[in-house]
């Protein structure tokens, strides 16, 4: 198994290369060159742990890992930093009628209570395994850009990780309270953390802006430093990813309720088009999938895209409750359009060139429009979503996150929405825990109003019993160790001025 750069530079890598290098030297980004097929039946996955499910499917995209390797990755990753034996479990939300059932995968219950732990557990295992199979000895730094999770989740998977050296930026007026102070307090010799003046988009650019430099790069390299990203840019976030819709295909199957080969939907609360790429993925793999659910919120440039074919960022942005959608620039879609053009390198680059240029570009009459008719697109508004979030609650007695609830509410708008329904079965994938946007479930299931987002946590949990991640106990009391913001355009310098001190 080979990756390639979306953009259309011909050097093929291993897994192990891609996961160290993460973005393709052309600014493409690293993809299969064919996506594999499942090698086993899903029956034959029916009693597996988590673990070993995830074994199986990273051992598709990593061929050059030997099968010790990967084991010894996965068992690293998924153990008892999960508050539950499942990793994640699945949840059934009975629908009325035969409206098909909505199951909440939930992926939050790792360390930093949302679903970018299930990647970022094992991405630094899997990069120290690359590195030494590559045998590079050089000094990683990892740069991050977040929109709130993917920081925490990182801080916590490379903390103190021999050899590295871990940056994140985040938009400091655009992460919840609780996101903010998980990453400020996060503890570790090689811990770097910046609040920016800009919005996750400002940071993401900045980012990749540095990998671009190549007399930087060149710099860094002579002083034995090499960058990589956490970013889901990077195909090792990626690929781990895929193991949580086959085991949750699995969980369903073995709970007999499915007929041989019927398919679900799986809808998805989006951002950076990380997850639903997953999913895709799991899709082409094999995995009866058959409509892609592709939830937005007030930032609904994906919702218009799945339905016109035109990709237009030049919007106004918007700030909501659910901070980690709140991007204009969804990264992974460029592997998608890869995916679906059949490979077009020259015309992904070309309109790669037309966003960064003009924040634009339009796929009408390409193959690309027609592969998007596996996709569905919708968005929910802050009020509906709270709305349906309080609702859910209320009726089933099941609290979600505000970014969960974008997903729940688009589905309900799907089932009434289309006109010839599928009735399938929907997996939902739940990416937070509630209180990590606690303020805001808060005030959606109607709670008074508090000052701060600590006296939320202790609030919700009284009204819910729902218990709090041990993650987010006693955050309020920990020190603040990196409490600096800078300006977006320093990024750059502030990288270099640590790295080269
Ligand atoms: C990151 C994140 C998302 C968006 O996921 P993408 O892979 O970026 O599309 C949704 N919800 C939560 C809670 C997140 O942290």
């Amino acid at each position: 198994m080979k990756y390639i750069s979306t953009r259309g530079d011909k050097k093929e890598v291993t897994g192990s290369q891609a996961i160290i290098q993460g973005l393709a030297d052309d600014r493409g980004l690293f993809v299969p060159k064919e996506i594999p097929k499942f090698s086993f039946s899903l029956e034959s996955l029916i009693g597996k742990s988590y673990k070993d499910v995830a074994v199986l499917v990273l051992k598709e995209f990593l061929t050059d890992f030997t099968d010790e390797e990967i084991e010894a990755c996965a068992s690293a990753a998924y153990d008892e930093k999960f508050d539950t034996p499942e990793i994640a479990p699945l949840v059934r939300i009975p629908q009325g009628g035969n409206l098909g059932d909505v199951y909440f995968l939930e992926l939050y219950h790792g360390k930093t209570a949302a679903f970018k732990d299930m990647a970022l557990s094992i991405l630094p295992h899997l990069l120290m395994t690359a590195l030494a199979k590559e045998g590079v000895d050089k000094k990683i730094a990892i740069l991050t850009a977040t929109s709130g999770d993917t920081g925490k989740a990182a801080l916590e998977g490379f903390a103190d990780v021999k050899g590295t050296e871990i940056f994140v930026f985040y938009p400091k007026d655009g992460v919840s309270e609780i996101q903010r102070r998980q990453m400020i307090t996060q503890t570790g010799a090689n811990v770097h953390v910046f609040g920016i003046d800009g919005n996750f988009d400002d940071a993401q650019t900045a980012v990749k802006d540095v990998f671009n430099d190549v007399s930087l790069g060149e710099r860094l390299a002579s002083e034995g430093v090499l960058l990589s990203s956490a970013n889901s840019i990077n195909i090792g976030r990626l690929v781990p990813q895929v193991a949580y819709y086959v085991k949750a295909y699995v969980d369903i199957l073995a709970s007999g309720v499915l007929d041989e080969g019927e398919h679900i939907n799986v809808c998805v609360p989006t951002g950076n088009f990380g997850n639903i790429l997953a999913a895709y993925y799991a899709q082409q793999m094999g995995l009866p999938i058959e409509k892609l659910i592709c939830a937005s919120n007030e930032n609904k440039v994906l919702t218009d895209f799945i339905n016109t074919g035109v990709y237009d960022a030049r919007r106004e942005f918007f700030i909501t409750s659910s901070p980690s959608m709140d991007i204009l620039i969804s990264s992974n879609l460029e592997r998608l359009l890869y995916h679906l053009s059949g490979g077009d390198t020259s015309e992904v680059a070309s309109l790669m060139k037309s966003l960064d240029e003009s924040r634009y570009y339009d796929v009408s009459g390409t193959a690309i429009r027609e592969g998007l008719s596996g996709f569905y697109g919708g968005c929910s508004d802050m009020p509906l979503t709270h709305i349906r979030l309080k609702d859910l609650f209320e009726k089933e007695d099941y609290l979600v996150d505000t970014h969960t609830a974008v997903a729940y509410s688009v589905h309900a708008d799907y089932v009434q929405n289309v006109v010839d329904f599928d009735y399938n079965k929907t997996v939902i994938a739940s990416t937070a825990s509630a209180y990590k946007f606690a303020g805001s479930v808060a005030a959606a299931i109607g709670l008074p109003d508090f000052d701060n987002d600590f006296d939320y946590l202790s609030a919700l949990n009284a009204w819910t019993g729902v218990p709090v991640p041990l993650g987010l106990v006693g955050l309020d009391r920990k020190p603040l160790l990196h409490d600096e913001s800078i300006e977006k355009s320093a990024i750059k310098e502030t990288i270099e001025r640590i790295l080269l001190k």
